[in-house]
């Protein structure tokens, strides 16, 4: 009989990200253990669909992570929980330091403590700021212009000098726009409140939403629009399993874009969205949301050529297909 694969602790797992990727590794035969503070989490995803253990704390209570990391056999952390809201870190960045930063930071001691050295973190784009080349390479500069990607930025940095220090060896993914929903309809996106450009479209399609809002028509893009590269969420977490295993097998610690390579606008995704649809979406235009850069783009050429990820949903017009079922099963 093959040998039974490790049991990963999952930070996060009862969010939009984080639960996609325990259903990705429990696809690849993991055991799966989620800690969760269930502030943006859903308990019932874990416990009725993902039906998987739920640790419910945060990442910043140093004694449920002893507890937590004594009393079961980790091989290894992914960790998604974090705050995520751009316009809300700029709002109240106290509260986004002291979760991404100061929790993680408490997570990345206690693991030290149980001896876990192995870390699959997820980072973002929003840690490269306004870019000077698209697509975006790893090793372009980061000069974040929001909260929100500065927490994740000094996270990068403690897991550098971890690495010097301690051996302790981690992959981070910088995720441009994570979107859509698991092709079979077990799982989706569902945050409580919504900010996500794709499910408010779709909400407003639904008719839940009278319209929605353009954020900012005067960007120096074509159509004045954001542009954005969107990311099927099912592809993101099947990078994390790869980052994984890559680092079981012993490989160093290094990090990888996780994107398309293809921009498309907020316009052009809301004409996506009605096309999916059949819907006609009213549109309001408004003004720039802070903290938001003109075009963010991301190379995916890294991961594939190191961990072999094949991203297999990469078209727009799948990603809002697969975003859309999820949407009309859930509140059709
Ligand atoms: N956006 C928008 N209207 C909305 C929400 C988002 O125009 O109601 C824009 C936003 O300014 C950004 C893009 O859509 O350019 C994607 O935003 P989202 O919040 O989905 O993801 P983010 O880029 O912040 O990770």
């Amino acid at each position: 009989m093959a040998d039974a694969k490790p049991t990963i602790l999952v930070t996060g797992g009862a969010g939009y990200i984080g639960s996609h990727a325990v259903l990705a590794l429990q696809q690849a035969g993991y055991g799966v253990v989620v800690l969760d503070n269930l502030v943006y989490g859903h308990r019932e995803l874990v416990e009725e669909v993902l039906k998987t253990e739920l640790v419910i704390g945060d990442t910043g209570d140093r004694q449920l992570l002893s507890n937590l990391f004594a009393s079961h056999d980790i091989a290894a952390v992914m960790h998604f929980a974090a705050y995520a809201y751009v316009g809300e870190s700029v709002a109240t960045p106290a509260k986004y330091y002291r979760n991404n930063v100061l929790g993680t930071l408490t997570l990345l001691e206690a693991m030290l403590e149980a001896d876990i050295k192995t870390f699959v973190f997820s980072s973002t784009c929003a840690t490269y700021g306004i870019p000077k080349t698209v697509p975006i390479p790893e090793d372009h500069p980061q000069h974040p212009i929001n909260p929100y990607g500065a927490t994740k930025l000094m996270v990068e940095r403690i897991l550098l000098d971890f690495d010097a220090a301690y051996n302790f060896r981690s992959v981070f993914f910088r995720y441009f726009n994570a979107a859509g929903a698991d092709p079979l309809g077990r799982i989706g996106e569902d945050h409580n409140p919504e900010t996500h450009l794709i499910p408010l479209v779709l909400q407003t399609a639904l008719g839940r939403r009278s319209a929605v809002s353009v954020f900012g028509t005067d960007y120096p893009t074509p159509d004045g629009t954001c542009i954005r590269d969107y990311i099927h969420v099912s592809d993101l977490a099947t990078a994390h399993v790869l980052g994984l295993e890559y680092l079981l097998k012993g490989g160093k610690t290094d990090v990888f874009n996780l994107g398309n390579g293809n921009g498309f606008s907020v316009k052009e995704v809301i004409e996506t969205a009605q096309r999916v649809t059949g819907r006609s979406i009213t549109v309001v235009e408004g003004d720039r949301r802070p903290g938001d850069p003109p075009a963010l783009v991301g190379s995916g050429d890294k991961a594939r050529t190191v961990l072999g990820w094949q991203p297999q949903y990469a078209d727009l017009e799948q990603i809002i297909t697969h975003a859309w079922n999820w949407h009309q099963r859930r509140h059709g």
